[in-house]
């Protein structure tokens, strides 16, 4: 330990080891420390925002050293000049009072934390682990990360996880957002690969968008449609009539959770009615004949029943998809956060294969992804897939990332780590002893979580890196890591298009705070395995080394030369290979009709449709429906909540929406304060009456702290995502 200490001391002094900058830097105001060195006083400059996968472009405006505001690019292939509120109001949070500034020990005994500096912080984390590793084995330590940080952290963060410290279990917040996209489509297409650009949203002439709802949740996009010149028919399938559904040409109510037993009702008109696309299904895929004798299992009368929309409604959408030259299909989280979530998206890619509409202009069985670099964590995480994609229990893949690498193939493991429900479980069994929880809230954010924080309470060692200090899971730790955010650090994103843009530095972080990439440099070193990572010197560094592991990958980035190359050309969509050339900054995947399975075609999945597991009763009569609330709130909220502009775009409080004729029959008016409970909790919400839900079904926004207390723990027995979207509930006035 005497070693570590003067190496760091040294460091320190001769500022030649890494984040040495950033290690003298001095707590302070915001925006008084140096800007970065490429960036004139008072230039402008662009960068990705940092919160949903559009992955709009902005400019950043500086004065004296500091982004004092940004506006939306004009330029960027992406908004064209647009962005949402949260984009405009994105530097706020960096600027907000509880930042971490400086590690933060709490005594366990009295609950105080107190501040102390990095090489205590870093040493006390290797100690701590390591002793458990070592009394434990190396099961007893797993980390919780995020899609919101940038794809060179997420890859270095599991790189030294597993390669570097010798730990295996591990996952993201992406598991609650896009796991079941990513099955969905590794299964059907063989590689987590969604298909399209978003010029189709401009050049479709059917769109049908299945539990998602981009007027609030991905505005931008949204804009896009509306765009669009072809006049197109827009179909939304969505128990609420959400924003979206409003604007639709067509809103199909249907019940909670039968979306499965939909999707499987048009493709059983198509086909009887003979509206499919025989040589495509011939030339391009495999399974369509036991897809179609499954179908004729189903009756539509049942179907109708089922689902709510009956059986000439059910027609009316068949055909309105046949007679589309270019339809596309979009789903998000109402499909994703499901208890049959990845056969649901299969349902809909199904629908996409068997009518040919996929890999041409305005089609594609598209899924939108939720967080700013979900797609970076699916891709290069090095959490379920191995970094580029790859397969942990694959010899071939283990090589060729040991070699890339340079490192022992014996350090790469050869098993799948837990997913996230089961490092819950996991620390409720005791099997797990420390958590590490970078950039993400999970006692906010987890189904049931309550639940989760009564396994957290049980940890020997809770570590939370993130950029503050009062998030529920941050208020639970027993150690804090100050990280610096997104406007703070450099890097890249990988956007819903699979479009890689660039994430700049423009404004120092707070006191003692670190960029995650150098927290992860630092940890290396005090583990004792920096030499091993000596290569991951700089964000740039290890953006070359993930595309030598995309290399002969579907991802294939090898071709981008350059961060610079990202930033002159608007970022590049994958794949983009050394021959390739950007005439068009647009590109979509299976125009030549060949996937990525071995043998080359898309696979028609299903499956029986069954009841979720908790459906309403006598003691729990409504359907809780659960999902965004305004495009000015983010996820839990520890980063929208620091605008004043944005707080006075959306209700303080919690509120639930309930039907004018349940909210009759209880005696209940709008803004009543109104009990919400569950089999799990309750909570206290002002009712807001709305015929936004239908009969026997409420609505709660999930961004305040109430909510998930309240959701159910289901999961998609293919993805593991938790089922947010419904459970049993009852309602009384307080
Ligand atoms: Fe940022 Fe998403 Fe809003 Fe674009 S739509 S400005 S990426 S939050």
């Amino acid at each position: 330990m005497k070693q570590l200490k003067e190496k760091v001391t040294r460091w320190i002094q001769q500022k030649d080891g890494p984040q040495t900058q950033d290690l003298v830097l001095r707590p302070g105001k915001f925006g008084l420390g140096q800007i970065p060195a490429r960036l004139e006083p008072d230039d402008t400059t662009t960068l990705i925002c940092g919160y949903c996968s559009t992955g709009c472009g902005l400019k950043a405006h500086l004065r004296k050293g500091e982004a004092i505001n940004l506006s939306a690019d004009p330029d960027y292939p992406v908004n064209l000049g647009m962005a949402c509120p949260k984009g405009w109001e994105a530097l706020a949070p960096l600027r907000a009072s509880d930042r971490a500034t400086t590690p933060l020990l709490r005594d366990k005994a009295s609950g105080r934390s107190e501040s102390i500096d990095w090489e205590r912080a870093l040493i006390l984390f290797c100690e701590r682990l390591k002793e458990l590793k070592r009394t434990y084995g190396p099961e007893s330590v797993a980390f919780l990360s995020t899609g919101q940080i940038v794809t060179e952290e997420m890859a270095f963060l599991g790189a030294l996880f597993k390669f570097g410290m010798g730990f295996l279990h591990c996952d993201s917040n992406t598991r609650q957002c896009m796991a079941t996209s990513h099955v969905a489509y590794k299964q059907s297409f063989g590689f987590d690969a969604p298909p399209y650009t978003y010029a189709d949203f401009e050049q479709s002439d059917v769109l049908i968008f299945v539990g998602s709802n981009p007027c609030i949740s991905h505005p931008i996009m949204w804009q896009r449609v509306t765009q669009n010149p072809r006049n197109p028919t827009i179909i939304v399938i969505d128990p609420r009539k959400t924003e979206t559904a409003m604007a639709a040409t067509v809103h199909l109510p249907i019940q909670p959770k039968s979306d499965l037993m939909l999707l499987y009702g048009l493709a059983k008109i198509l086909v009887e009615q003979g509206w499919i696309n025989r040589p495509y299904i011939r030339s391009h895929t495999e399974g369509f004949d036991q897809f179609a004798s499954f179908l004729e299992t189903f009756s539509l009368s049942g179907i109708a029943a089922t689902t709510g929309i009956s059986a000439a409604q059910l027609r009316r959408i068949a055909k309105l998809i046949h007679q589309g030259q270019r339809v596309s299909f979009w789903w998000t989280m109402g499909v994703n956060q499901g208890h049959e979530a990845t056969r649901t998206a299969q349902a809909i890619i199904n629908l996409a294969l068997m009518t040919g509409n996929i890999g041409r202009p305005g089609t594609g069985a598209n899924s939108i992804t939720g967080q700013c670099n979900a797609m970076g964590s699916r891709l290069f995480a090095n959490v379920t897939s191995m970094l580029g994609g790859h397969d942990f229990a694959s010899a071939k893949d283990r090589a060729k990332i040991a070699r890339l690498l340079q490192i022992d193939e014996s350090a790469i493991p050869t098993q799948h780590s837990w997913s996230y429900d089961r490092i819950i479980e996991g620390v409720k069994e005791g099997k797990i002893k420390a958590l590490w929880v970078i950039a993400t809230n999970s006692a906010h954010s987890w189904v049931n979580h309550d639940d989760l924080k009564r396994a957290f309470r049980k940890l020997d060692f809770l570590v939370v890196q993130d950029m503050f200090t009062t998030t529920e899971t941050a208020e639970l730790a027993d150690l804090i890591l100050p990280a610096a955010g997104w406007g703070e650090k450099d890097g890249t994103f990988i956007n819903s298009e699979r479009r890689i843009g660039l994430v700049k530095k423009v404004a120092r972080a707070p006191g003692l705070a670190l960029s995650d990439f150098k927290i992860f440099r630092l940890i290396a070193h005090y583990w004792g395995c920096g030499l091993q990572f000596s290569r991951w010197s700089s964000p740039e560094a290890v953006f070359e080394l993930l595309k030598g592991a995309s290399r002969g990958q579907p991802c294939d980035i090898s071709g981008i030369e350059s961060y610079a190359h990202l930033d002159r050309s608007g970022g590049i969509q994958w794949p983009y290979r050394p021959d390739e050339s950007l005439d068009n900054n647009e590109r979509r995947l299976f125009a030549n009709g060949k996937f990525f399975t071995s043998n080359q075609r898309a696979r028609f999945l299903f499956a029986k449709p069954v009841a979720p597991p908790e459906i309403p009763d006598a003691e729990f009569p409504l359907w809780l429906l659960s999902g965004r609330g305004t495009s000015s709130q983010w996820h839990t909220q520890s980063r929208t909540a620091k605008s004043d502009v944005l707080r006075k775009l959306y209700p303080e409080h919690p509120y639930v929406e309930l039907n004018p004729a349940d909210a009759k029959e209880l005696g209940i008016d709008s803004s009543d304060q109104i009990t919400v409970s569950t089999r799990r909790g309750s909570l206290s919400a002002l009712a807001f009456v709305a015929s936004t839900v239908g009969r026997g079904s409420i609505f709660l926004p999930m961004h305040y702290p109430e909510v998930n207390r309240l959701t159910a723990p289901v999961f998609d027995p293919h993805s593991g995502q938790p089922s947010y979207k419904a459970c049993a509930a009852r309602i009384e006035r307080a």
